[in-house]
């Protein structure tokens, strides 16, 4: 069953929507405000998100421009009939399509199965290590089968160490690669959260995947030491 998330304040059009769109077969999480969207996309497990721009917390430009740095899942926006910017703008922004309001549910229901059959056509990425699956496109993590739940932080950091196993990463690239240049801050905050997620794959599993290179930086390889 597709996971579809519903980001709209409108509470007659996001009862409306969750109705007809459980009725189809899909399973609806909903969200009030930006925030909450962001949170629950980040958390990963959804197929697609129908994202609202005029939104209270974040707008929805702001929410799909924050999770476009960890995240490729489709996004389906909902824009007012004249905000030709936003459109311009969320595509832009790595929106996948848009659907102006007010829209039949005939049509929201055919671009839903365009965009879930655009994402199931592309070759999903996957990454993995030992025990360790990433499934890029879904945001998820497993180890053995078991979910493992990452931040969104969390997961690009282990996937920037996937992407480069074997490689001894600095402290310096790993701030580059997951907080980005303008990120001006310690780079100890890699050490903080190569704990949270040495923390959260020992849960899983015994082996140790992530190590340390004293005076250097991180590596995704097995310990040596084992
Ligand atoms: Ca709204």
């Amino acid at each position: 069953m597709h996971k579809i998330l519903l980001v709209e304040d409108e509470p007659n059009i996001a009862r409306f929507v969750e109705l007809e769109l459980t009725h189809e077969g899909y399973e609806v999480t909903k969200a009030e405000d930006g925030r909450e969207g962001l949170r629950l996309a980040e958390e990963g497990g959804f197929d697609l998100m129908l994202l609202d721009i005029m939104l209270p917390g974040l707008n929805g430009l702001e929410v799909l421009r924050r999770l476009r740095k960890t995240s490729r899942l489709p996004v389906l926006m909902l824009t007012a009939r004249d905000a030709v910017m936003d459109k311009v703008t969320g595509l832009d922004m790595g929106a996948d399509d848009y659907i102006t309001k007010p829209f039949s549910i005939e049509e929201l229901l055919a671009r839903i199965r365009t965009a879930l059959r655009k994402q199931t056509k592309q070759e999903t990425p996957q990454l993995s290590f030992g025990p360790l699956n990433m499934d890029v496109l879904r945001h998820m993590v497993t180890i053995q089968e078991e979910t493992v739940d990452l931040t969104g932080r969390e997961f690009s950091l282990l996937q920037t160490l996937l992407e480069n196993q074997g490689i001894v990463l600095s402290r310096e690239t790993l701030m580059d690669r997951v907080w980005g240049y303008d990120f001006v801050g310690e780079t100890n905050l890699v050490d903080v959260y190569i704990r949270y997620l040495r923390a959260k794959i020992a849960e899983k599993t015994d082996r140790k995947l992530i190590q340390t290179v004293r005076g250097v930086g991180y590596v995704l390889r097995e310990d040596e030491g084992q």
